[in-house]
């Protein structure tokens, strides 16, 4: 991209950013609109009421006039001031919000995802740098509010400068002034406007390039505020403080904290703060000072040969001294431009992510029969970025009112077959069908409202108990304390003194209640009941407990099941082996199929092998001798 190119994109990205914010935050722009236009005309309001007083005083000395003049300046000044700080503050609260706001644009990207691109490494790597950006110095988002800000100031600064310096080289120095005519000459106004304009303009490039440095430590700042995050914390984690102890982990700590100097004195930010930045920034500086130093003398020159009078000076002097000020920030503003740029398109490279599931329009006719068939028909699949096939030529049926168990060793594609029932991913090769159809012409809310799945990982809230069975802050009290009683959580229910509104986990309230593990596997599985759908999956809950108990807990649920379509998910045969039909996977593949008797019996089958190797897990060891 060339230079106009960059810069035509820099201000579409810019523009882009403001719109989104602007979406979050509705009063946020016009409040900064406001605070930037009082701020940048404040300085130039007191400089025209002190020059008008200094010419009276200097001049007539009329005392009604004096007083007129000290009455307008105080009453504008204060209002402007006064204005300005209630704009200022209100500004400011708005920006802290906005900080808060501007999250809404992320969360509501990531709910909406589709499951497959949340479940890539790449898109969390991307989310995170964004994070780990706006932490460092607001790069991103919030530096294009920022910038919006000093842009709308720095254009009505200099506006407000122009207005009140245009006299400054129109008032003619008179005749009688001799040599000092030489003033009055187009050629000469015209050179010095000219030099003002371009060394404050250079003055703001050296600020520009001072900003873009920040680019070159940007790996540096990223890494350093990811280490920071994850090892600065670790200490407080509850979750890892046994094994911090147990293995003296904080030397591993240590180890990453002795590398992470990004930010230190002598760090590679600090260096360069000290090194081309500072320079930069200070030339910068230095620049606008000289050509202050030029207006000065320009300015008096004019007044000793009577161009105008000793508060006139004043107003000069001081709205030029601003205008170039303005011209400075508003140049190397450029240089925040340009660098922000680059942050942006991270920030939109993830909001643009593309959710490419296909969204089919049919929906599931809530059938009251419950008539449902579900099939995998060759059924292929490999997770994104892998070259391994997850699920290779899956054939499977089955109606609804069964009960289907899914057996196999871990890592066989057990989880794997109910993510693609789910539609948490499509496969590459081949369809499910639900009554026939491809699974992908449903509405996608419509086709999850079929099924309830108590995946092995499942996490609940830190909410109130009845809102975490029935998935939302308003609900029936009576289902959700079925479904509890019927998960087996009844008597825990009645030791809890504020029963369904107790609150969950200590995150949120310092009266919640920790669950153990069992006991929040069977809130799991209320959850699942409530949603009261037709399909209800166990995907291993119970993975961390004894087989005997899961065994116990599985034939359980077949009794709470009823007419629903039970499928059972299990490395343990033994939980399963009352269902209708077994489908015992491996390496991907279906390679047996049917009841636990015509299984068992096949001593050359999977499924005959697994269960001799898992025997003496579920029946009594013999008697010693
Ligand atoms: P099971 O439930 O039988 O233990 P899974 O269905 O979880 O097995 O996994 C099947 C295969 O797919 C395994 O080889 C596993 O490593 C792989 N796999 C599972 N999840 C992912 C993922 N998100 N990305 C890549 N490979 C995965």
């Amino acid at each position: 991209m060339n230079g106009k190119g960059k810069l035509r994109h820099a201000a579409a990205v810019h523009l882009r950013a403001v719109r989104v914010l602007r979406q979050v935050s509705p009063k946020f722009f016009p409040v900064r609109t406001a605070s930037a236009l009082f701020d940048a005309i404040a300085p130039y309001v007191t400089v025209f009421f002190s020059a008008r007083i200094l010419s009276e005083l200097a001049a007539l000395r009329r005392a009604e006039v004096l007083w007129k003049w000290v009455i307008a300046g105080v009453v504008c000044v204060y209002l402007v001031s006064a204005l300005g700080a209630v704009l200022k503050r209100r500004y400011e609260t708005l920006l802290s919000d906005l900080w808060g706001r501007k999250e809404i644009l992320f969360i509501r990207k990531m709910f909406s995802l589709d499951f497959a691109e949340l479940d890539k490494q790449e898109n969390h790597d991307l989310r995170e740098q964004i994070r780990e950006n706006e932490n460092w110095s607001s790069w991103g988002l919030m530096k294009a509010a920022y910038v919006y800000g000093d842009l709308v100031g720095g254009i009505i600064g200099l506006l407000s400068g122009v207005a009140l310096t245009v006299s400054l080289f129109t008032s003619p120095v008179p005749e009688t002034a001799g040599r000092l005519t030489l003033l009055n000459s187009p050629l000469f106004v015209l050179l010095l406007a000219a030099l003002m304009v371009t060394v404050s303009a250079l003055a703001g490039k050296l600020l520009a390039a001072s900003t873009r440095c920040w680019g070159d430590v940007g790996e540096e700042a990223t890494l350093g505020n990811r280490l920071f995050g994850h090892f600065g914390f670790i200490g407080l984690a509850k979750e890892r403080a046994v094994d911090i102890r147990m293995y003296e982990q904080q030397d591993l700590v240590r180890a990453y904290w002795g590398k992470n100097s990004a930010f230190g004195a002598d760090g590679p930010i600090g260096k360069l703060a000290r090194g081309k930045m500072g320079v930069y920034a200070g030339l910068g500086v230095c620049i606008t000072t000289l050509i202050t130093g030029s207006v000065y003398v320009f300015t008096c020159l004019k007044a000793w040969g009577g161009a105008f009078d000793v508060g006139s000076i004043t107003q000069y002097v001081g709205a030029a001294t601003a205008m170039i000020a303005n011209i400075f920030s508003l140049v190397g503003l450029m240089g925040t431009l340009e660098t922000n740029t680059g942050y942006l398109d991270k920030t939109f490279a993830f909001l643009d992510i593309p959710n490419a599931m296909y969204q089919g329009s049919l929906t599931t006719e809530k059938r009251s029969d419950r008539q449902y068939e579900i099939e995998f028909r060759d059924v292929s699949f490999k997770y994104p970025g892998s070259d391994v096939w997850a699920l290779r030529h899956v054939d499977l049926k089955f109606k609804v009112g069964s009960r289907l168990a899914i057996v196999g060793e871990n890592g066989s594609g057990k989880t794997t077959f109910i993510k693609l029932l789910c539609r948490l991913y499509d496969p590459q090769e081949g369809q499910i069908l639900l009554n026939g159809i491809d699974i992908r012409k449903y509405r996608y809310d419509d086709y999850m409202a079929l099924f309830s799945v108590v995946f092995q990982d499942f996490r609940l809230i830190a909410q109130p108990l009845g809102a975490n069975v029935a998935g939302s802050m308003a609900y029936d009290r009576d289902r959700a304390r079925r479904a509890l009683v019927d998960a087996g959580f009844g008597e825990r229910l009645e030791m809890l003194d504020r029963g369904l509104d107790t609150m969950l986990y200590k995150d949120l309230s310092e009266d919640g209640v920790e669950l153990s593990g069992g006991e929040a596997q069977k809130v799991a599985i209320a959850r699942a009941l409530y949603k009261d759908a037709p399909f209800i999956i166990l995907d291993e809950p119970t993975a961390a407990l004894d087989p005997i108990a899961e065994a116990e807990i599985y034939g359980k649920f077949d009794k709470i099941a009823g007419d629903k379509t039970a499928i059972y998910i299990s490395h343990r045969l033994s939980s399963c082996k009352f269902c209708d039909e077994i489908a015992v996977f491996q390496e991907g593949r279906i390679v047996q199929q049917g009841s636990h008797d015509t299984l068992v019996a096949d001593e050359a089958g999977k499924y005959h092998e697994l269960w001799a190797a898992q025997a003496q897990y579920y029946t009594k060891l013999p008697e010693k001798p």
